[in-house]
């Protein structure tokens, strides 16, 4: 097998198990491994350290499979990985009411770069590194026969593809293309899911828990859904009894489809205003305008992939939830997100915290949010708790 070995003293993160090799930290490569081969990690001193997957054109060099000399990583190793991952949900999130869910969330289930996501029968894949490309196709009969379904729409379009050198997929990897339209359902409501254009795999399911959270703050409530996607929130806060909503996206395309969910779950379209525009202009008109809300959401895209793009980022989060307090009546309740994984917990607690000063309100933190538990964070990759959410109460 190919080795990797590591400068002196860089063997540190691999010793606590953290499963990223940079770039900085490779002394030598031996025999010229292929992109998304396995190789042996090595000290300098020549210890045996992992196996982990090739990435020759990213700055993380190689993704850790396994601290386990022993392990043969092959097809008997992705199908131990996938019946855990299956059995984690199945007795964790056994109980879930919700017919799609996150089935393998990368290097939190020991699968470096690959997401599989389950929209009912459907299954979507997405590859992130050159280690999930090596053995994709290995990894997609796999999923079929651990699962029995038949279809696996691959969705290998994020633009961290390019950082390993691979090219943008997106097509049936197994089985046809799936039905058009096609729902799912989740917490008693149903959602169009647009395989091919839709975000991420389709759906953000990461917030699952959160939606019906909200549903439950809603009542009689004038309601503010800001980053609304396909109205995620907005149907949960339709079905709590919320008075009125006003739900903005960029996107227009995505904002096509929240009209349609809301008439496909039989609620009252003339409740909601879809307003197409720019989240950080339109608060500016309200703030002009001096409307004002009793329940606000603020779930935006990922302002900092790294901690590189933190200090940009948090002007980002600081403008959109100070307007945000502003807009915000007394009684009244911010949900704000971020799914930044540069912005860590703590750092965006102290964000809101210097909005709420300067927007001169007095807040309550009263629950802290995360993703559901179909996204799990492996306790030695800190970096797979990346969405974090504080329910604001303003006295
Ligand atoms: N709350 C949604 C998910 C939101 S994801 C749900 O539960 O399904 C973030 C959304 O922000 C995306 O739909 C994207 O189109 C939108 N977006 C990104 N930048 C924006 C901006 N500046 N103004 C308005 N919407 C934006």
């Amino acid at each position: 097998m190919p080795e990797l070995i590591l400068k002196s003293g860089r063997e540190k993160s691999l010793k606590r198990r953290h499963p990223w090799i940079f770039s900085g930290a490779v002394g030598r490569v031996e025999a010229n491994p292929a992109s998304g081969q396995t190789v042996k990690l090595l000290s300098h001193k020549n210890e045996f350290l992992a196996q982990a997957a090739y990435s020759p054109h990213s700055q993380i060099r190689a993704r850790v499979w396994t601290f386990d000399q022993a392990q043969q990583v092959d097809s008997d190793f992705f199908r131990a990985r996938i019946k855990r991952s299956l059995a984690m949900r199945h007795s964790l999130d056994g109980s879930r009411d919700s017919d799609s869910y996150r089935l393998i969330h990368a290097e939190s289930d020991g699968l470096p770069g690959l997401i599989v996501d389950r929209y009912n029968d459907v299954l979507v894949l997405q590859s992130l590194t050159a280690g999930s490309e090596y053995w994709k196709d290995t990894i997609a009969d796999i999923l079929l026969e651990e699962t029995g379904l038949d279809t696996i729409f691959e969705r290998s379009d994020a633009d961290v593809r390019v950082l390993e050198g691979l090219d943008k997929v997106v097509g049936p990897l197994r089985g046809p293309v799936p039905p058009d339209p096609f729902s799912i359902s989740e917490h008693g409501l149903k959602y169009k899911i647009d395989f091919e254009k839709g975000h991420k795999t389709g759906f953000y399911l990461d917030q699952r828990e959160n939606r019906l959270r909200v549903r439950a703050f809603s009542k009689d409530r004038d309601v503010l859904d800001c980053f609304c996607y396909t109205g995620g929130f907005t149907l949960n806060v339709l079905e709590g009894g919320a008075k009125s909503v006003v739900s903005i996206d960029s996107s227009v395309e995505a904002l096509s489809m929240g009209p349609e969910n809301v008439k496909n779950n039989g609620q009252q379209s003339e409740r909601v205003e879809w307003r197409a525009g720019d989240v950080f202009q339109e608060l500016r008109k309200f703030r002009d305008e001096r409307r004002s809300f009793d329940l606000i959401i603020l779930d935006p895209p990922k302002f900092a992939p790294t901690s590189a793009q933190a200090r940009k980022a948090s002007r980002g989060y600081k403008d959109i939830n100070l307007l945000a307090f502003k807009l915000l009546r007394p009684g009244g309740i911010l949900v704000t997100f971020s799914c930044s994984g540069g912005v860590d917990a703590a750092l965006f607690q102290k964000i809101v915290a210097g909005a709420a000063l300067d927007a001169e309100v007095d807040i309550q933190i009263v629950e802290y949010l995360s993703q559901g538990p179909d996204h799990p964070v492996a306790i030695n990759f800190p970096e797979g708790a990346y969405l974090k959410g504080l329910v604001c109460y303003r006295n």
